[in-house]
C-alpha cells in the first residue's frame, strides 16, 4: 500500500528524459542524474556562489548543485517544479544534493534548514513553495530538521526596477521577518532556494537571520544561473 501511495506522488518516468524509472529511482533516472551539470561548488570554499556574497553579507559557506543553462535540462526540471506542480522534483534533487553535503564539513554542521519563503498570497496561488520541497529532500538525506515557519515574507513587492538603489535596498531589507526567533539562537542555519542569480533575495534573508544572536548562515541552491 505504501508503494502504491509513493507511486501516486512520484511518477514512473524520468522527468528529464521520459524513460521508465526503476524502483529505487525517483523523479530523475540514474543516467540523467549522472549527466546533469553538477558544479561541485560545495568542495571549493572560494566558489562563485560564495563570491556573490562577498562584501554584502557574512555567509559561512555557500554552493549550488547544478549549473543552469537557458533551454537546458536543469531549466526544464526547475520549470516543472515551479509551474507544473511537480513538487517531487524538488524533493528528489534535495535528496541527491544532501547525500553529497552530508560528507562536507562546511555544510554538515548545519542545525536547521530554512527555505526562502514566498509571500503567502503567491504560495496560495501556486499551492506550495518550491524551496520547501528542496528543503524537505535535503532534510531527509542530511538528517537535519527543516523549519518552514520561522522565516516569513511580509511584503509582496517584486517589481522594484524604477526605484532608486537606496529605496530598493530598504525595500528588500524589510521583506523578510522572523517569528519565534529565540529558538534559532546560536544555530548554523542552512538557507535554501531554487535558483540563484544575483543573490539579492538570499542576501535579504541572510541579513534577517543574522539579527539573531550567535547565528551562522550557509546557503545552498538547486542551481546557479550566471548572469
Ligand atoms: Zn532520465
Amino acid at each position: 500500500m505504501l508503494n502504491d501511495f509513493i507511486a501516486l506522488i512520484f511518477p514512473h518516468v524520468c522527468v528529464s528524459c521520459g524513460k521508465s524509472l526503476y524502483k529505487n529511482e525517483h523523479s530523475i533516472c540514474t543516467y540523467c542524474a549522472y549527466y546533469l551539470p553538477k558544479t561541485n561548488f560545495h568542495l571549493d570554499s572560494d566558489n562563485p556562489i560564495v563570491k556573490i556574497f562577498w562584501g554584502r553579507v557574512d555567509v559561512f559557506s555557500a554552493a549550488a548543485f547544478y549549473g543552469f543553462n537557458k533551454g537546458g535540462k536543469v531549466q526544464h526540471l526547475i520549470h516543472q517544479l515551479k509551474y507544473k506542480g511537480q513538487k517531487h522534483i524538488g524533493v528528489s534533487v534535495g535528496k541527491l544534493y544532501g547525500y553529497e553535503l552530508k560528507y562536507c564539513e562546511d555544510f554538515n554542521t548545519a542545525d536547521i534548514i530554512i527555505p526562502v519563503p514566498l509571500h503567502p498570497k503567491r504560495q496560495k496561488k501556486r499551492g506550495y513553495n518550491q524551496s520547501d520541497c528542496f528543503a524537505e529532500g535535503l532534510s531527509e538525506s542530511m538528517n537535519v530538521k527543516a523549519d518552514l515557519k520561522s522565516l516569513y515574507r511580509s511584503v509582496e513587492s517584486e517589481t522594484q526596477t524604477k526605484k532608486s538603489r537606496f529605496s530598493r535596498w530598504q525595500n528588500v531589507e524589510s521583506i523578510f521577518q522572523l517569528r519565534d526567533a529565540a529558538q534559532l539562537e546560536g544555530k548554523h542555519i542552512l538557507l535554501v532556494d531554487d535558483v540563484i542569480t544575483t543573490g539579492a533575495t538570499l542576501e535579504a534573508c541572510a541579513h534577517t537571520l543574522l539579527q539573531v544572536p550567535g547565528v551562522k548562515v550557509s546557503i545552498v541552491c538547486m542551481a546557479y544561473a550566471a548572469h
